[in-house]
């Protein structure tokens, strides 16, 4: 019963963060919060993590706004490619960065936590990307 009602309100448990928003355009199937600037659909990662910018994309580096994103349907394959930049979003950044305007308040460790994953971003968006390698 719970689960349904969660499911008619458009906040079911197995819905990504990144899709909410596209959401609520009221599509019959579960979009995918893709990178507009990257030409292969690159889902994008939900983070709180920079002013006004929701999403950003690991490929590429873009920072977006909420409605910026490219729906692409949540394939198997897509959803794959969500859950290993996710995994690696985590590992490098995620929790590391410390949420703009909020520098002040944060320690020597955590300011240095913050750069690193800075730089493995700036790193990380601007290699190569090359298809099947
Ligand atoms: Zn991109």
């Amino acid at each position: 019963m719970e689960t349904e009602n969660t499911e008619a309100s458009g906040l079911g448990k197995s819905m990504l963060p990144a899709a909410k928003g596209l959401d609520l355009i009221g599509r019959k199937e579960r979009p995918m919060a893709c990178c507009p600037g990257c030409i292969a659909p690159t889902p994008l990662i939900s983070t709180l993590a920079f002013s006004h910018y929701e999403f950003y994309c690991l490929e590429c580096g873009g920072h977006f706004g909420f409605l910026s994103p490219r729906a692409e349907t949540d394939t198997p394959e897509l959803h794959a490619i969500y859950k290993a930049l996710e995994a690696e979003w985590e590992e490098h950044a995620g929790t590391r960065l410390i949420v703009e305007g909020r520098e002040p308040q944060a320690t020597t460790e955590q300011l240095a936590a913050d750069l690193t994953a800075r730089d493995w971003m700036l790193e990380r968006a601007g290699k190569t990307v090359i298809a099947n390698g």
